[in-house]
């Protein structure tokens, strides 16, 4: 028989250290919903609670790519039921009183909890977080497909949904991995003509697929010199850790355009006042997106076929998954799937 008083959950306990323990099954607070989780996406910056590089207060679960079915609601919960399919992503959801709040800046919140780091996230059968946070799960998505999308997705779609970029504009994506693979995907089906930048001609067949109209090796070729022969970038939307590569792509930015980072890294970025002035050019970032962008991030990748390639994993193998994430060996995204009615058997070589 099923135990309900307590779930199975994967936790960081000391850097690098994942451990699986069985936890008392709590009631969610006023304002806060708690879910069954069915699966959970592994991101690359689940290393900041398991490796300690963002302040954690260990034990701690990772994850901020959770899919489940709302199982409890606390007090002043309204728009949501019991057995309703969400997300969570890493915004685990905003106070709505600070002054950002009050702006409509519901990312930036001085308030918000980051799931996974400031309160337990998915690596989980249950999750409690605040319903301010929640995203709404299209029925034609399976909870494993969702999951990705919730920060891999999400991210790539709000940082190109909220760019400058018209349909038909050349926009260049660099980096082909978790990130790039969806950030490419989105591009092509917005309307924009894409141009994919990565490292070695293995990866040109995988750009095309993803509906990459070009493909730049960047071992082989100036970056910015060929996107400068495609008539110059929009936008170039920077899924790669590292300074050097943003500093090498930046002069393939047409004039007013603008390179927007999303993929996380401590480099600094070289870039001359010169390059930033001839041209009105633009450097940014971006972090995921409020819920609403999460919605649109979901409807539009079931309307449009996009979906994150997925490797999926038993929640029991969590450090086994978050390992070969670390290591670079993912194909593309991993997925923790819980044991629940519906999800699909494992998918990839770790079942
Ligand atoms: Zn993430
Ligand atoms: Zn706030």
């Amino acid at each position: 028989m099923e135990n309900t008083s307590t779930y199975k959950a994967v936790q960081a306990v000391a850097p690098g250290r994942l451990e699986l323990v069985r936890m008392p099954v709590r009631d969610p607070g006023p304002g806060e919903v708690r879910i069954r989780v069915e699966a959970c996406g592994v991101c690359h910056s689940d290393a900041g609670t398991v490796e300690g590089t963002f302040p954690i207060e260990w034990p701690r679960v990772p994850g901020h790519e959770a899919v489940g079915r709302i199982d409890a609601l606390g007090a002043h919960v309204q728009g949501w039921a019991i057995g309703q399919r969400v997300g969570v992503g890493f915004l685990g959801g905003s106070c709505g009183h600070c002054d950002y709040c009050r702006e409509g800046d519901l990312v930036n919140c001085r308030n918000q909890l980051f799931t996974g780091i400031h309160r337990d996230g998915g690596y989980a059968e249950r999750l409690i977080t605040r319903a301010s946070g929640l995203m709404s799960i299209p029925d034609d998505l399976s909870s494993v497909d969702a999951a990705p999308l919730l920060c891999a997705g999400l991210t790539t779609f709000g940082a190109l949904r909220s760019s400058p970029a018209k349909p038909g504009d050349l926009v260049a994506v660099l980096g082909i991995g978790g990130l790039g693979h969806l950030g490419v995907q989105y591009a092509r089906h917005m309307g924009f003509e894409v141009a994919a930048i990565a490292r070695g001609a293995e990866k040109a067949e995988l750009a095309k697929k993803l509906g990459a109209h070009h493909y730049i090796d960047n071992a082989a070729s100036n970056p910015a010199d060929a996107l400068q022969a495609l008539g110059g970038a929009k936008v170039i939307l920077i899924t790669a850790s590292g300074g050097k590569t943003v500093a090498e792509t930046f002069k393939g930015l047409r004039p007013g355009g603008l390179s927007v980072i999303v993929g996380v890294s401590p480099d600094p970025i070289e870039i001359s006042g010169e390059d930033l002035i001839f041209g009105t050019r633009k450097l940014a970032g971006a972090l995921t997106g409020d819920p609403e962008t999460g919605d649109a991030t979901l409807r539009f990748s079931a309307l449009s076929g996009v979906s994150a390639m997925i490797e999926t994993v038993p929640l029991e193998k969590a450090a086994d998954a978050y390992a070969k994430m670390m290591a670079g060996k993912a194909q593309l995204r991993m997925v923790l799937t819980m044991d629940v009615e519906g999800n699909p058997p494992v998918r990839g070589s770790m079942s």
